[in-house]
């Protein structure tokens, strides 16, 4: 059964779906809107759950590969207070593999290799129900036809329209990223309060993270309670501007703490927006979401590794169904909805905890998930 199946996004999601069904034997478009692999940086670190993400990679044929490409020591975790005092230093064991780190440039790559993704393909517009299929409308006027129609291009999907109509809304939390490039070498100090992983600064309505990538990359991440016009009168393209303003934000911290931000050259505005904890649609016939297109949620290292596991399964539920592609779509629907709305509890929950009033909050929180 040759059916003709477009995956719009190749994000950790789409890429996973596309990957899973081309080891089934089955043909697959992958329509991605930006140019090319490496038009845009990839992003930070991921990591990758044993029973999720590691999980749709076992479901690809991936695992091995991953993992000697992944980074177990990048697990190890460490939280400060704002004087800087260590309060938590976790260190994985010689053969803790339940969550290691990966870059997302390196994961994209492994799931690339032998698919065929159309670069340049932005997608406007997805109409069903339009006699032979599902009619796809690109950015560049083009259209095409297919019989099913998976959204996995993100938060702001173009697909999400012909099943449902929300659209994600902010969550309260607002994020500046920056990056920092050899660590080791550049800011050796910085290193030593980084680790070998993450480390965590949690202060009242405010945190300071910093992810070690692989290469002496790191990325930091200011996080706070503001609105979603915290900057008005602040130019968000003017780097010194910023960083004095995060510094200011986050006066009275730390020094080393503080360096996070203040050896920061460029940064990025990264507001939180969620979609409602319990999304669902009524089923539409040749189009279906995964991802952060149906379950947008706090980033709280959950997203891509539901993604990715969407993806494996929804693979895999058609090439166990092939003559009954919807019924295939319908049962991964009801599965996935019921595992992303836990989840989606679990991290806004999670969320409200470790940007709180109270910086004990985060603290607990990593107790109750990474007990000594
Ligand atoms: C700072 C930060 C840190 C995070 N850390 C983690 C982590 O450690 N672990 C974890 O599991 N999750 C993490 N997440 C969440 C994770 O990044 C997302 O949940 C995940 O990327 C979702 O994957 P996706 O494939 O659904 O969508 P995306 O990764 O958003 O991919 C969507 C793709 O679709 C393409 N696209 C968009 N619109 C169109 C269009 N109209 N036409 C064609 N193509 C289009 C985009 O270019 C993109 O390639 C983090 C998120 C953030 C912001």
């Amino acid at each position: 059964m040759r059916h003709r199946i477009a995956v719009v996004g190749g994000g950790p999601g789409g890429l996973t779906l596309a990957r899973v069904l081309h080891r089934h034997g089955y043909p697959v478009a992958v329509l991605e809107r930006d140019p090319a692999p490496d038009s845009r940086p990839p992003g930070g670190t991921l990591d990758l759950h044993e029973g999720m993400g590691q999980l749709a990679l076992d479901k690809a044929g991936l695992l091995a590969e991953f993992q000697a490409l992944s980074r177990p020591e990048g697990q190890a975790m460490r939280i400060l207070d704002a004087a800087g005092t260590v309060l938590r230093d976790w260190q994985p064991g010689p053969d803790e593999r339940a969550n290691p780190e990966i870059d997302r440039g390196q994961l994209r790559d492994l799931l690339l290799d032998p698919l065929d993704v159309q670069w340049g393909r932005e997608v406007v517009q997805v109409a069903p129900g339009t006699g032979d299929g599902v009619l796809v409308h690109f950015a560049d006027g083009r259209q095409e036809t297919f019989d099913l129609v998976v959204g996995a291009d993100g938060a702001w999907s173009r697909v999400r329209p012909a099943v449902s109509s929300v659209t994600p809304h902010y969550t309260g939390v607002t994020s500046v990223e920056t990056s920092l490039d050899d660590i080791d070498t550049r800011h050796p100090d910085l290193a030593q309060v980084i680790g070998d992983g993450s480390v965590a600064v949690y202060g009242a309505n405010r945190s300071l993270v910093a992810q070690r990538n692989s290469g002496g990359h790191v990325k930091v991440y200011a996080k706070f309670r503001a609105p979603l016009d915290w900057h008005a009168g602040l130019d968000l393209a003017d780097a010194e501007a910023v960083r004095s303003g995060l510094l200011a934000l986050f006066d009275g911290w730390a020094a080393p703490v503080l360096d996070l931000v203040g050896h920061g050259t460029a940064f990025v505005h990264r507001p939180f927006y969620v979609l409602p904890e319990s999304h669902t649609w009524a089923h539409v016939r040749g189009v279906t979401l995964l991802g952060d297109a149906a379950h947008l949620m706090p980033p709280l290292g959950a997203g891509a590794n539901l993604a990715m596991l969407d993806g494996a399964e929804l693979a895999e539920s058609i090439a166990a169904d092939p003559e009954d592609l919807d019924a295939a779509v319908c049962a991964f629907e009801e599965r996935m909805c019921e595992r992303a709305g836990r989840w989606a509890k679990i991290t806004m929950a999670g969320l409200e905890r470790l940007v709180s009033p109270d910086p004990a909050e985060a603290l607990a929180l990593f107790d109750h998930v990474q007990p000594s």
